[in-house]
């Protein structure tokens, strides 16, 4: 009965589209160049968001995505993501591409990270550090 509920889809679209059209060639929390394992990471929990959205994805190394796992990074992020957002909707000509930020508007991440947090969804804080012994 997997239909009645959202479930995650395959998500190498947006990979291709962040890796090859706007060569995001590095892991968005740690800045590690990517090798052929690139994970694309709902930068707002899948578990909070249920929706697939471009302005959402970040690519990074499997380490930070597996450490980071469903919760939110610590709030300076918000700005870094900001940032590549306006730069895809700045330079994109696409509409498929332009379709994905249909009702994006600058601080819609931080509002959503705020109500994710305020629901409950842990922070978790230094992701891109090296692990604590
Ligand atoms: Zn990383």
């Amino acid at each position: 009965m997997e239909l009645a509920t959202p479930h995650r889809k395959d998500l190498s679209m947006y990979r291709d589209i962040l890796y090859k059209e706007f060569q995001e060639d590095r892991c968005f929390y740690c800045g590690k160049k990517l090798t052929n394992n690139i994970h694309v990471d709902h930068f707002i929990p899948w578990t909070f968001v249920k929706n697939d959205n471009l302005w959402n994805f970040v690519l990074s190394c499997p380490r930070c995505n597996l450490r980071k796992s469903n919760s939110l990074v610590s709030h300076d992020y918000i700005i870094k993501i900001e940032h590549r957002n306006e730069l895809i909707i700045g330079t994109s000509t696409e509409n498929i591409i332009r379709n994905e930020f249909n009702g994006y508007y600058n601080g819609l991440l931080e509002r959503m990270w705020r109500y994710a947090k305020m629901s409950g969804i842990r922070e978790r804080v230094g992701i891109a550090e090296a692990p604590v012994k």
